[in-house]
Order: C-alpha cells, then sequence, then structure tokens
C-alpha cells in the first residue's frame, strides 16, 4: 500500500535533484521532490561560483534544453567573466560569482512554479523494488510512495564522514546529517560501491580583512549571461580580492601535516585532484613559496567571504594560524572552519546512457552519488536522468546525447564507460569534437532535440527560431558576397595579395577580422545582437578544421551504430583473452564505439567482436559498418 502515486520521484534537493525533478515535471510527469530540507534545495555546499572551463559549456547545454541552472545563475550572479577570452571560442569558459541566498530562492521559487512537481520534506530510507524494477520508495518517517522511476541524487550523502583534524563528524554536509539507509539498499542490491573525498575552505569574516593592500579583480565590462533567455544582468557585480600564501603559512601547514586527515593517510579515498586541498599543494609543490587565494563575496548581503584555494581538512586551531599568516587576514575572524567529507558513491560503470541503472529498471542515478565533483556537472545528469525517467513512466523512448552532440554526453559516456577513480569534473580536453561543441552553439546542437522530446517550451523555440533565422541570413549573405581587391583596400582588410577573389565568409576567416571591418558593405550589421556576431565570427574562424571534423564524426557515428545486444555471450568469441572477456562482460557496452572507449580494450580485442558481431548479422547495420 502506498500513500501517494507519482510517475517520478527524485530523492534530494541539490543540483542534480531540482534539474531532475524540474526536468520531469516539464515533460508532463507527475513528479515528487523529496528531500532532508526544503531550506537546503539548491544549496551550494562549497564554492559559491558556477561555469567555467568546460563547467561553462555544461551550463549552456542545460539551457540550451531548458534547464535552470543557467537562468538562475543569471538572476543570482554577482560577478561574471568569461575565462580564456584571449583563447579560441571552443575552449572560453563562462563563469559568475553567485550570491548564495538568492541562487537558493530562485530555485526554490523555479521548482514551486513548476505545475506538475510536489514537493515533499523528508527522508528517504527505502526504495521498493518488485519484480526487478522499481515501484517506489519508503521514507524514514514510514511514508509510503508509488513510482515508475525513482532518481536518486543524494550527492555527498551516502554514510558521509567530515574530517576537521582529529574529529570525525558523521554528516553530509557540515550541520546536516549523514543518509545511511540508503548505502545499505544499494548494498542489499549488489551494487559496486566505494570511498571518495572532498573538502572545502573556512568560511571569513569579510569586515575582518584588511581590503587596503589586496589586488582587486573586477568582473567583465558587459556580463554575458549563461541562459539565451536572459536578456541582461540585472544584480549589482562586485569584486573579489586577491592575496596569497606565504612562506609562514606553507611553514604552518608543513609542522602540522601529520594532523591533517587529507593528508596524514586517515582518509584512504581520493580526492579531486584538480582542486587539491592547500596542504596537498605545499607538499606536491614544494618548489612554490606561494599560492594564489581569491576571496570571494558569498552574497550581496553576506559579509561572508570564501578564500578560493585552501580547502582543508586541518584542525581550527592550525587554520586560524594559517589565515593569519596571509597578507589582508592577519586580523581575520574565522565564521567557520574548512573540513574534507568522505562519502559512498556507486560504480557508475552500474549505469546505462540513460543513467538508469543495470540492475534495477527504473532506478536512476546523478551527481555526486555517480562520483563526479561540481554542481554543473550534477545539474548536467541530474537533467538527463530526469529526462529518461520521466520519459519511461510516459512511454517515450530514451533522450541520450552522444560525445559529438554534448559535453553532457561525453561526462555521461565517460562515466558509464570509463568509471572513475577520483572525483570526475569535466574539462574542455575531455571532449574529442570539442570545435564543435562549443558553448557558443549550444542551443543550435541541442534545442530542437530537446523540443523534440517536449523538454523545451514553445517560447524558448520561438526565440531560437529567431536567432537561427538571423544567423542563417547573415551566414548566406556573407558566403554570397565576394569582395573584390579594391573592396579589400579600401575596408582595410587582408587578403588581397595573392589575387584570389574570396567570399566576405571567407575573409572573415581570417584571424583578427570582425564583423565590424563589413560594416561599410552593410550598416545593418550594427543591429545585430553581440551574440550572433560572435556565433558567426566563431563559425567562420573555425571553418576549415570544422570540415574536417565532421569526417572524423562520421566515423565516430558508424561505430556507434554498430550495436551490441545486452546479452551478447563474450565467451563465444574465439582469441578473445580472458582479461578482454571479463572487461566486456562488466561494462557491458552497447555499441561498437563505446567498447572502442574502454581502458584497457586493444585494437585487436576490438576487430574480434566487430567480426564476430558481423559474422552473426548481430547489429542493426553490422553487415555496412563494421571494419575489420
Ligand atoms: P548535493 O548538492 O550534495 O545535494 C544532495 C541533496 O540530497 C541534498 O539536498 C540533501 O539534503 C539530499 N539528500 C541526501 N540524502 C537524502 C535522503 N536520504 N533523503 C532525502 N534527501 C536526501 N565541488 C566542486 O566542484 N569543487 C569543490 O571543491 C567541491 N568541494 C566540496 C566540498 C564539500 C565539503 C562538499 C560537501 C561538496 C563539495 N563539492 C565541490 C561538490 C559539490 O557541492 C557537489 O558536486 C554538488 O553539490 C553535487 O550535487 P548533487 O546534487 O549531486 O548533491
Amino acid at each position: 500500500m502506498t500513500d501517494k502515486n507519482f510517475d517520478v520521484i527524485v530523492v534530494g534537493g541539490g543540483h542534480a535533484g531540482c534539474e531532475a525533478a524540474a526536468a520531469s515535471a516539464r515533460l508532463g510527469a507527475r513528479t515528487a521532490l523529496v528531500t532532508h530540507s526544503i531550506r537546503t534545495i539548491g544549496e551550494m555546499s562549497c564554492n559559491p561560483a558556477i561555469g567555467g572551463l568546460g563547467k561553462g559549456h555544461l551550463v549552456r547545454e542545460i539551457d540550451a534544453l531548458d534547464g535552470l541552472m543557467g537562468r538562475l545563475a543569471d538572476q543570482a550572479g554577482i560577478q561574471f567573466r568569461v575565462l580564456n577570452k584571449k583563447k579560441g571560442p571552443a575552449v572560453r569558459g563562462p563563469r559568475a560569482q553567485i550570491d548564495r541566498r538568492l541562487y537558493r530562492e530562485a530555485m526554490l521559487d523555479a521548482l514551486e512554479s513548476l505545475e506538475n512537481l510536489e514537493i515533499i520534506q523528508a527522508e528517504a530510507a527505502d526504495i521498493i523494488i518488485e519484480h526487478g524494477a522499481v515501484a517506489g520508495l519508503v521514507c524514514a518517517n514510514g511514508d509510503r510512495f508509488g513510482a515508475v522511476s525513482v532518481v536518486i541524487t543524494t550527492g555527498t550523502f551516502l554514510r558521509g564522514l567530515i574530517y576537521l583534524g582529529e574529529q570525525r563528524i558523521p554528516a553530509g554536509r557540515v550541520g546536516e546529517a549523514p543518509s545511511l539507509h540508503l548505502s545499505r539498499t544499494f548494498e542489499r542490491y549488489g551494487f559496486r560501491l566505494g570511498r571518495l573525498k572532498t573538502g572545502t575552505p573556512a568560511r571569513l569574516d569579510g569586515r575582518t580583512i584588511d581590503w587596503s593592500g589586496l589586488v582587486m579583480q573586477k568582473g567583465d565590462e558587459v556580463p554575458e549571461p549563461f541562459s539565451s533567455l536572459t536578456a541582461n544582468i540585472a544584480s549589482r557585480q562586485v569584486e573579489c580580492g586577491v592575496t596569497r600564501t606565504t612562506q609562514v603559512t606553507h611553514e604552518i601547514i608543513r609542522e602540522n601535516l601529520h594532523r591533517a586527515p587529507m593528508y596524514s593517510g586517515a582518509i584512504q579515498s581520493r580526492g579531486p585532484r584538480y582542486c587539491p586541498s592547500i596542504e596537498d599543494k605545499v607538499v606536491r609543490f614544494a618548489d612554490r613559496d606561494s599560492h594564489q587565494i581569491f576571496l570571494e563575496p558569498e552574497g550581496l548581503d553576506d559579509f561572508t567571504i570564501y578564500p578560493n584555494g585552501i580547502s582543508t581538512s586541518l584542525p581550527e586551531d592550525v587554520q586560524y594560524q594559517m589565515l593569519r599568516s596571509i597578507p589582508g587576514l592577519e586580523n581575520v575572524v574565522m565564521l567557520r572552519p574548512g573540513y574534507a567529507i568522505e562519502y559512498d558513491y556507486v560504480d557508475p560503470r552500474e549505469l546505462g546512457a540513460t543513467l538508469e541503472t543495470k540492475r534495477i529498471a527504473g532506478l536512476y542515478l546523478a551527481g555526486q552519488i555517480n562520483g563526479t565533483t561540481g554542481y554543473e556537472e550534477a545539474a548536467g545528469q541530474g537533467l538527463i536522468a530526469g529526462l529518461n525517467a520521466a520519459g519511461k513512466a510516459l512511454g517515450r523512448g530514451a533522450f541520450i546525447l552522444d560525445r559529438s552532440e554534448a559535453y553532457l554526453g561525453v561526462m555521461i559516456d565517460d562515466l558509464i564507460t570509463q568509471g572513475v577513480s577520483e572525483p570526475y569534473r569535466i574539462f574542455t580536453s575531455r571532449a574529442e569534437f570539442r570545435l564543435s561543441l562549443r558553448a557558443d552553439n549550444a542551443d543550435e546542437r541541442l534545442t530542437m532535440k530537446g523540443y523534440s522530446y517536449g523538454c523545451v517550451k514553445p517560447n524558448r523555440l520561438r526565440s531560437f527560431n529567431a536567432k537561427m533565422d538571423l544567423l542563417q541570413f547573415w551566414t548566406n549573405t556573407l558566403h554570397e558576397r565576394r569582395i573584390s581587391r579594391a573592396e579589400l583596400i579600401h575596408l582595410g582588410l587582408p587578403g588581397h595579395t595573392d589575387g584570389i577573389v574570396r567570399t566576405a565568409f571567407q575573409i572573415l576567416s581570417f584571424p583578427d577580422v570582425l564583423l565590424e571591418g563589413f560594416m561599410e558593405l552593410w550598416p545593418e550589421l550594427g543591429g545585430v545582437s553581440r551574440v550572433v556576431k560572435e556565433r558567426i565570427e566563431s563559425d567562420a574562424k573555425y571553418s576549415v578544421y570544422l570540415n574536417r571534423q565532421n569526417k572524423d564524426i562520421d566515423l565516430f557515428k558508424t561505430m556507434e551504430q554498430v550495436e551490441l545486444p545486452p546479452d551478447f555471450d563474450y565467451q563465444m568469441i574465439v582469441g578473445l583473452s580472458n582479461e578482454a572477456r571479463s572487461t566486456f562482460e562488466k561494462i557491458r557496452p552497447v555499441t561498437l564505439g563505446q567498447a572502442s572507449r574502454i581502458e584497457g580494450i586493444t585494437p585487436s580485442a576490438l576487430i574480434l567482436v566487430a567480426a564476430f558481431v558481423r559474422r552473426l548479422g548481430l547489429a542493426k547495420g553490422s553487415e555496412r559498418n563494421v571494419a575489420g
């Protein structure tokens, strides 16, 4: 007997859970979001910032599918900067400093405005499973809810344990109880669990910082929003301070390393390599006599400062000594010490590309529970899991993005194919097709696909279509118009010395040529938005490379079309090594393309699989597609 029935239940009101619940409700599924506390919905556990390199791409993709993160970050952003601005558009990363409170409030408003969503404050304790499939959820207070799909997004809460110097505190986040029951549920059903760790720095009272001698860093002159639906940024913008650790800081840390569980060996699990603790940095980069720290305000009406760059698990007294050895922080008051946290994660190779578990039909996992780190990675997975969970309940097909379509596809494919040995974060270098997966064309890649699936609302489609029409018009115009040598000289543009007559689009592909250079020919360009202009410029600059990359994408797609059935019998393949056989059996790749990306799989093992598939004619189109 259940108290109430839903199509989809999402557990956890963090970044994955909010996005999952919103996506499911947008698709029209009756959705419940079950979370410990309504007060902490949309809470940023660590740094008050969204976006960055690779992460900014994810936010744009979430936005292109009508997700929440980009729009809300625009509402709550208090300093916007595009990182890597001097580099090519493919590796630029939009980032914003966020007012924590504004973000939480905006998230709650957004969720409460969704028609099909009910928010339930409770602790999820167990999953109801009948005949190998999800049937609902049991809460710690005894409430039982029925559901076709359940999405678990419990972040760092599964058997979370905080380390602060010698102290050990069971917690999911500071001041919040851990989630103990659900780990047992996963164990009961045979899921492979592991432990990972992460850390956060102390929080400082900004009124006790001496800002006078510090370098202050402003955001971009014209803040660039994340969302294509945001016309401009309305919030007041703030500056961050920049300071550095000193030799004295490093001495204090070295003398106390034995008291830092992140370092002393008390925590055995792996932490995020790209976001190391300050004790880690001091030891690993022993030749450096200082490390940069950004002093980031946590909000417009909040004097709390987040010192970005010095996460630590040292005891509180040592943290004080360390902080006070840093310029500007000589008299600082610590509002809360930093800490490390260790938690259970589920091996993401337990999942398919929809983020549904292979063991239990209708059970989806998203966010830090899958071994990732970061709000954006969590939100992106939440969106995909929420769409598929709702899609399943509503009888629709799967919503899957591949590596050539989106960073979301790259991330999920990495997780389900390679698993994780440390907390996973996205980087532009993880995407082999990154020239076409730019932050500036996320909408072109995804919005129509999202609309066809039902998660993009008509207002976004209208603005998308208007933008595409404009883009098409100007791209055609530039392609059609040949520019004579005399015109080039007159306009002061390059390309007139070799006698070749080029189109305006070809001239635009030259470095340093901007659309502004053609203003005299087309004064109407003055009325075109900056976003559309930059988009045309990057298309032109990348055009030659994109043509080459499209051939690689075709090859990739060919491999992806060769399906490997879920019950594929690898024992039948003569000559396959035992190691390759057991790897294939553990991961069960769904396509030959995925099989090719599994770590340790050799080209010869792959050829054996390909030849076997072709011989049996098992896969769709295998006659045509399989090489080898
Ligand atoms: P969370 O944001 O953790 O949300 C989990 C949600 O699930 C919460 O709302 C919780 O209340 C709810 N919940 C849990 N169990 C239950 C249950 N049984 N029933 C009901 N509700 C439940 N990321 C970085 O990118 N860089 C960093 O340096 C970094 N440092 C971090 C340091 C710390 C101390 C912590 C805690 C996190 C850090 N993170 C960092 C990670 C970042 O906060 C997460 O990646 C992100 O918040 C994950 O989102 P999520 O939605 O998966 O989980």
